[in-house]
């Protein structure tokens, strides 16, 4: 079991280069990262190769038993994970936050880890037999983004483990400790070299990191114009990818809600993680009849959620992750405003305060093309837009290249299904928005990305289907 300061301690870098980390909600400085290149790529590729043979001899059970153990690990760990989680992503401790996000890594390490997939006999006819197996693809390159660090990682490592692979992850710059601390962690019960951690540039070591002809699955969370950057460097090696991309996550509120039972979940739907969720509701349009209901219960549930320094066990929402993700945020909202939207909550930040925090921002009668619409914010400012016709509402909620997740509230679950048939994503939800299960495949339609992770699909995803026949 770590203590905060043994963590820290085990992952600050005694040589090479470094970049000083600082708490996004306070500006103190935390500790230093190291900064690695391509060569302590190479080397950690060298090390998920030499180690990959032994890892996929191991008989499945045994493989299954180490995930558990590290599992274990995790738990042990929890406190220090989250709390170095929570001054270096700025996520508060509490509500779905620091300990949530360590506990859904243990969750995700113990899912994958006791999930089957036994071979499969596809035809059996007395004259044709065939029957599947699914092997390992040899060394797994993962690269993680800033807004979940250390739960995105787990989602790409353990499956990828569970099916014999070894595995070589890049963490984000701004979030490397986060992720260092969670291998470190596991690293205590996996065998040497199977999980390998290198930090760096996205664009030095990612790019090499996707590129390299020993690399045999990428597994990508981030930004769609870098993953269509991954698509291109894949093309050489043929590499396999599973792509999880961004959004702009549509909601539609159909005129037969209960605008008061509803307020708590559009909330949290929309500002889980203070916004800065792939699969958080981005854009939402509400029936005319039930608009300004929805909108007062919405900002009255809003205006009471605390958000402050993590550490604080009382606050639920933070600051966000880097002040450039601040800057977009602070630019889709003045966008809003020039365009002559009502800030019904919010929008006032305050520009010489410590901490990147942006305050709850709910945006009403917005234009269904302003910018804050269009793009995705991945902050706290929900723009909500009024409509009067359905098929319009629909129309403008599928008109956009992404499509990772999606909504519909309704009190007629017959009527809100038949609205889910109709949306581009990935996922759509009812009643609710962004919730996950580790069985339940998860993925992008469109231009948020390809490929499904987590249940049965995510092994598959992390394996080289192989046939034999005869
Ligand atoms: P990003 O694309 O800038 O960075 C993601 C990762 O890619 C980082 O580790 C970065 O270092 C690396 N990277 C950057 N350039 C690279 C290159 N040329 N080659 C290889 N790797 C490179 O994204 P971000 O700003 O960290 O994350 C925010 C975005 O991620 C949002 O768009 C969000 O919607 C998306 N996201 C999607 C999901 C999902 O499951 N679909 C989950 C979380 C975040």
């Amino acid at each position: 079991m770590e203590t905060y300061a043994s963590l820290l301690a085990a992952i600050t870098p005694t040589s090479g280069e470094t970049r000083e980390v600082f708490d996004p909600a306070t500006g103190e400085l935390i500790g230093t990262a190291p900064v690695q290149g391509v060569a302590d790529l190479e080397a950690a590729i060298d090390r998920a190769e030499a180690a990959q043979g032994a890892w996929t001899a191991l008989p499945d059970d045994e493989r299954r038993a180490i995930l558990h153990r590290a599992a274990d690990a995790i738990e042990a760990s929890s406190e220090a994970l989250a709390e170095l989680l929570s001054r270096e992503q700025g996520k508060p401790l509490n509500g779905p936050n620091a300990r949530f996000e360590v506990g859904g890594c243990v969750a995700w390490t113990r899912v994958p880890a006791d999930t089957p997939l036994p071979v499969e006999v596809l035809v059996d006819d007395g004259e044709n037999y065939a029957e599947m197996h699914y092997r390992p693809l040899g060394v797994v390159g993962a690269i993680s983004p800033w807004n979940w660090p250390m739960m995105i990682s787990i989602w790409q490592i353990a499956p990828s483990l569970r099916m014999g692979n070894t595995v070589v992850i890049k963490p984000a710059e701004t979030t490397s400790l986060s992720v260092l601390a969670l291998v470190a962690v596991m690293n205590q019960v996996l065998p040497e070299g199977v999980l390998n951690v290198v930090t760096g540039a996205g664009r030095v070591v990612g790019a090499a990191l996707t590129s390299s002809p020993r690399i045999g699955k990428i597994m990508f969370t981030g930004s769609t114009p870098v993953g269509k950057g991954i698509i291109e460097a894949s093309a050489q090696n043929v590499t396999r990818l599973t792509l999880e991309l961004g959004g702009n996550d549509a909601g539609i509120v159909l005129p037969d809600v209960d605008p008061a039972a509803i307020a708590e979940g559009l909330f949290w739907g929309g500002f889980i993680n203070t916004g800065q969720t792939c699969a958080a509701l981005k854009r939402l349009y509400v029936h005319d009849d039930v608009y300004d209901a929805v909108v007062e219960h919405l900002v009255a549930f809003a205006k009471n959620v605390p958000m402050g320094v993590g550490l604080d066990e009382n606050n639920v929402l933070g600051p966000l992750q880097n002040r450039a993700q601040f800057d977009v945020v602070d630019r889709l909202v003045q966008a809003a405003k020039d365009g002559g939207a009502t800030i019904a909550l919010g929008g006032d930040p305050d520009y010489d305060a410590p901490g990147n925090f942006y305050p709850t921002t709910i945006v009403t009668d917005i234009d269904p093309h302003n910018d804050l619409v269009l793009e995705e914010q991945f902050g706290p400012a929900l723009p909500v837009i009024r409509y009067t016709d359905l098929d319009e509402a629909v129309r403008l909620a599928n008109e956009l290249e992404v499509g990772l997740g999606s909504s519909v509230w309704s009190s007629d679950r017959t009527r809100a299904l038949e609205v889910a048939a109709r949306m581009q994503a990935g996922t759509t939800w009812i009643n609710s928005h962004g919730g996950l299960h580790p069985m339940v495949p998860f993925g992008g339609a469109k231009q948020s990305g390809y490929g499904r992770e987590f249940g049965v699909e995510g092994l598959k995803a992390v394996a080289e289907p192989h046939v034999i026949s005869g």
